[in-house]
């Protein structure tokens, strides 16, 4: 496919900008004034929306067919969200508008925070991290300071267990914590014996998913918690994947003192290319005069870490997730956490009649599928299978995560998907099995359907091209 600067022919046009009627007036001299002007293409409107029409058609996205990428959460986006966004009172804000003019605002943030605080069992929230791994720097730095300002400064240390997602060690490490390492036991969940032994004096906290990336909810969650607050740390829970217990249970009720959320994903807000994304952060009394203040808003609180990011966060997307709370309501919530279980369950025992399941337990809301022996057996990898599943018309699942899980595939199909895509889902699975037993080389080449098959992965890592040189 061309780029668009190879489409570009000097002098085509498409705006309609009528001729400037007032005097040119030239650019202040101290400005430092580029001496080139910019090369920027130049296109009818006609091949310019084919261009993006082109390209809209080779991206996949939850609009194209089913997602399952394990651990996030692609679930649809619901039209009413966008409606309620594009609403010219929400869109035509500014932050520093005097107060009395934005009071509809300032109610849509409360009543977000009142709505998750309940749905998380947490006192308190703040919108301004912008992801959920910004969410648990931001919520880490909570418990730094509550140590801090007790005077607790042994405190150096983090727990996390081996099958927590990447973000966490990596916010840790952010935060100054080194991370200690904790295995999952036999059953995929928190070995007790390896914490009791991590539960020391210099323990700052503990951050935990529950269920975690394996889909498993830890049957020990309340000794856990217990076990980390007896050693006088505190209990983060990564929330950023809430789908399987909304309505259900909640992580404040488990003993966690704070907890960020993905309204990207559990609250059905547009994810990846189409973010921004929302991580915020809610905790318990505690330590809510430490959540992030916003200087230019209120001013500095004295307790607060400070400002994570400007104003109220991506206000947008929090309107476009009370949307969904509110037409979805608390039933609705639990109906969306039983349907992502019961789809989760569903397909995981039809393709577990081709592919092992990592560990083989009824599941949350993903589960992770093994490819150790196949790969062993018969030369075909996780990766293989993924790209296989493209031209059977589906997004491939997460792939080589959770570390712990070799030649790891982890779908999450999300309470949004029908019995009948699921069941398409199952036979690309069953199809692709057959080839393996038939043909096994022939997989080693797909996808067959797709512009581009195998991308040279490494190289596109490191040694990117992200700037467009004319020939
Ligand atoms: C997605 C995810 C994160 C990180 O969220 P980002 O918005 O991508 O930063 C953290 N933890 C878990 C369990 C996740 O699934």
């Amino acid at each position: 496919m061309m780029l668009i600067f190879e489409i570009s022919k000097k002098g085509r046009k498409s705006d309609y900008l009528p001729a400037c009627d007032v005097p040119l007036s030239a650019l202040p001299q101290a400005s430092k004034l580029r001496k080139d002007p910019p090369k920027l293409p130049e296109l009818s409107e006609i091949e310019l929306t084919r261009h993006y029409t082109r390209l809209a058609k080779q991206a996949f996205g939850v609009n194209s067919g089913f997602y399952p990428l394990g651990s996030c959460t692609m679930k649809y986006n619901p039209r009413v969200n966008e409606v309620t966004a594009s609403n010219p009172n929400f869109m035509g804000i500014h932050p520093l508008q005097p107060l009395e003019s934005a009071k509809g605002c300032r109610e849509v943030l409360d009543l977000a925070e009142s709505l998750l605080c309940e749905v998380t069992g947490m006192n308190a929230m703040s919108f301004q991290p912008a992801a959920g791994a910004h969410g648990e720097y931001t919520g880490l730095l909570l418990i730094k300071k509550y140590h801090e300002l007790r005077g607790d400064h042994l405190r150096t240390k983090i727990i996390i267990p081996d099958s927590a997602h990447g973000t966490n060690p990596a916010s840790a490490a952010m935060v100054g914590y080194s991370v200690v390492n904790i295995p999952s036991d036999a059953n995929g969940c928190v070995d007790m014996d390896a914490l009791k032994k991590a539960c020391t004096d210099e323990i700052a906290g503990l951050m935990l998913t529950n269920p975690n990336t394996l889909g498993l909810f830890d049957p020990n969650i309340l000794e856990i918690t217990q076990l980390v607050h007896a050693c006088g740390g505190l209990n983060y829970y990564d929330g950023a994947n809430l789908n399987a217990i909304m309505g259900k249970s909640r992580p404040g009720d488990m003993g966690f003192d704070v907890v960020h959320l993905n309204l990207h994903k559990t609250f059905s807000t547009p994810h990846g290319g189409g973010g921004p994304g929302s991580g915020p952060v809610g905790c318990k009394n505690i330590l809510k005069s430490y959540l992030p203040d916003s200087i230019m808003i209120e001013g500095r609180k004295p307790e607060s870490i400070g400002q994570v990011r400007s104003f109220y966060g991506n206000f947008g997307i929090v309107v476009r997730a009370l949307t969904y709370i509110l037409s979805l309501g608390s039933d609705g919530l639990k109906a969306a956490s039983e349907t992502a279980v019961l789809n989760a369950n569903y397909l995981m025992h039809q393709v577990k009649e081709y592919f092992p399941v990592a560990y083989d337990h009824v599941c949350m809301h993903e589960f992770v599928l093994t490819l150790e022996k196949t790969k062993h057996d018969k030369n075909i990898s996780a990766l293989d299978v993924a790209k296989g599943l493209i031209d059977y018309g589906m997004h491939p699942p997460t792939m080589y995560f959770p570390l712990i899980v070799h030649e790891a595939l982890m779908l999450e199909p999300t309470e949004t998907e029908s019995r009948e895509s699921l069941d398409q889902a199952a036979m690309a699975f069953k199809a692709i099995k057959e080839k393996i037993d038939m043909d096994p080389d022939a997989l080693h080449a797909a996808p067959l359907s797709t512009p581009i098959g195998r991308p040279d992965e490494v190289n596109a890592a490191r040694n990117p091209i992200l700037r467009y040189t004319s020939k």
